[in-house]
C-alpha cells in the first residue's frame, strides 16, 4: 500500500510528549507559550495564539474582527468547508469567488469584480495545499476598498512570497496542525497577527472569556474553551524543528512528480514563485470530467495506491448549494478544476520508485478509466 499521507513522528517527538505527560502539567503550562513563540517568529508576527484547531482559529479571528449577522465575507470557491463554515457560524454570508486555473487559488480578477459590486467586510484567502495566493495584488486591491484580508494558511506554514511568510500578509493568518498538514500536533491550530487587540480578543475567547492580563479571575466575555494542550504544544515544538527538512523533502518530491507528469495532459498546480509552495498535498487535475476522476480514483485505490480528491467545490456542497442555490456555471474555473482534482501520495516515507509506481498507475488509469 502506498499511503497518501503519513505524519513524520520521531523519537524526539515521542520524548517531548512523554515529558509533559510525566510532568503533571498537561494544560496551561509553559509549552503552549514556547510553541506560540516559534510559530509567531516563523510567520514574522508579533502575536501568536494557539487554539484547538485551525477552524477555531478562523472562527475566533472572524469574531475578533467583528464579523456578524448580515455581513458578507469573500471566500474562494475551492477549499475545505471550514473556510466558509466559520463565516456562516458568525451569521454572515460567504460570497464565493472563482479560482485561478494555474494556482488553484482565488482569482484576483474575479475578486476585483466581487469587490466592485458587493460590500464585503472581509476577504478570506486560502493558500490552497500550501501554495500562496497572489498576496501582493490581493492586499493592494483589498486596501483600495478598505477591506481587511484574513489568510486561511492552514496548509501553508513555511511558505513565503517575496521573502514574506504566509500568515504575515493579512490582518491575521491561521495555521493547522492536523496530521495531513506540514507539521502536526494531532489536532491543533494557531492564529498569528500584528494586531495586539485582535490577539487579546482571541486569547479571551479561547479560554472561557477570562482576561489574560488580570491576576484575578476576571471574565470579560462569553468565551469558549478552545485551548491547545501542553501535550500537543510540546509535540508542536519538536515538529517545528523539522519544518524546513519536511518542506525541502516535499519540494523535491513535488518537483519529481512535475517532471514525471510533463506532457501527459495532467494539470499540475503552479506556484507564483519558488518558495511560495510547501506542498501540503500534491494535487493534480486529470483530463476529462468528474466521472473520469472518480473512476481513476477507484482504480488507483484498487492498485493499493491511496489517493483522495483535492478539496471541495464549496458552492456545490450540500449546505451551500441548498442555502444559496448555486449551480454549475456560476464558478467556471472552479467547475473546471475542482471536479477533476486528485491528491497523490506525498510524505517522507515516499520513495522515488513509489512515485514512479503512482504516476505509471495514474497514466494507465486515465487511458482506461472504466473501473470494473
Ligand atoms: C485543514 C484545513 C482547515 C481546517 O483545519 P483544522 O485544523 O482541521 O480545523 C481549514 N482550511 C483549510 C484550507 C484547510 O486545509
Amino acid at each position: 500500500m502506498i499511503r497518501l499521507a503519513v505524519p513524520s513522528i520521531e523519537e524526539d517527538d515521542v520524548e517531548a510528549v512523554r515529558e509533559v505527560l510525566m510532568s503533571g502539567h498537561l494544560v496551561q503550562g509553559r509549552r503552549v507559550a514556547e510553541f506560540e513563540r516559534l510559530v509567531g517568529d516563523r510567520a514574522r508576527s508579533a502575536h501568536a495564539v494557539a487554539v484547538a484547531n485551525c477552524t477555531a482559529a478562523l472562527h475566533l479571528a472572524l469574531l475578533g474582527l467583528g464579523i456578524k449577522s448580515g455581513d458578507r465575507v469573500a471566500v474562494p470557491a475551492f477549499s475545505w468547508p471550514a473556510t466558509a463554515n466559520v463565516v456562516e457560524l458568525c451569521g454572515a454570508e460567504p460570497v464565493f469567488v472563482d479560482i485561478d486555473r494555474a494556482t488553484f487559488n482565488i482569482d484576483p480578477s474575479a475578486l476585483e469584480r466581487v469587490l466592485e459590486r458587493t460590500a464585503v467586510k472581509l476577504v478570506m484567502v486560502v493558500h490552497a495545499f500550501g501554495n500562496m495566493a497572489n498576496m501582493p495584488r490581493i492586499s493592494e486591491m483589498a486596501a483600495q476598498h478598505g477591506v481587511p484580508v484574513l489568510e486561511d494558511a492552514a496548509c501553508a506554514l513555511g511558505a513565503t512570497l517575496g521573502g514574506k511568510p504566509a500568515g504575515a500578509w493579512g490582518v491575521a493568518g491561521c495555521f493547522s496542525f492536523h496530521p495531513r498538514k506540514p507539521i502536526t500536533t494531532g489536532e491543533g491550530g494557531m492564529l498569528v497577527t500584528n494586531d495586539a487587540s485582535l490577539a487579546r480578543t482571541v486569547r479571551v475567547l479561547r479560554n472561557h472569556g477570562l482576561d489574560p492580563e488580570s491576576d484575578r479571575q476576571e471574565f470579560v466575555a462569553p468565551g469558549f474553551n478552545l485551548r491547545l494542550t501542553d501535550i500537543q504544544a510540546a509535540l508542536g515544538t519538536t515538529q517545528m524543528a523539522k519544518l524546513d527538512r519536511l518542506v525541502d523533502f516535499r519540494r523535491r518530491a513535488a518537483e519529481r512528480y512535475d517532471v514525471m507528469l510533463r506532457d501527459t495532459g495532467i494539470t499540475v498546480q503552479l506556484p507564483l514563485a519558488e518558495d511560495a509552495h510547501v506542498h501540503q498535498a500534491y494535487v493534480v487535475a486529470v483530463p476529462g470530467g468528474t466521472a473520469l476522476r472518480d473512476g481513476v480514483l477507484a482504480r488507483l485505490r484498487k492498485s493499493s495506491i491511496e489517493v483522495a480528491i483535492g478539496t471541495h467545490h464549496l458552492p456545490l456542497t450540500g449546505y451551500f448549494k441548498r442555502r444559496y442555490g448555486y449551480d454549475l456555471g456560476d464558478f467556471p474555473a472552479t467547475d473546471d478544476i475542482a471536479l477533476r482534482t486528485l491528491a497523490l501520495p506525498l510524505h517522507e516515507k515516499l520513495t522515488q520508485e513509489d512515485q514512479e509506481t503512482v504516476v505509471g498507475a495514474l497514466i494507465e488509469a486515465i487511458g482506461s478509466p472504466v473501473c470494473g
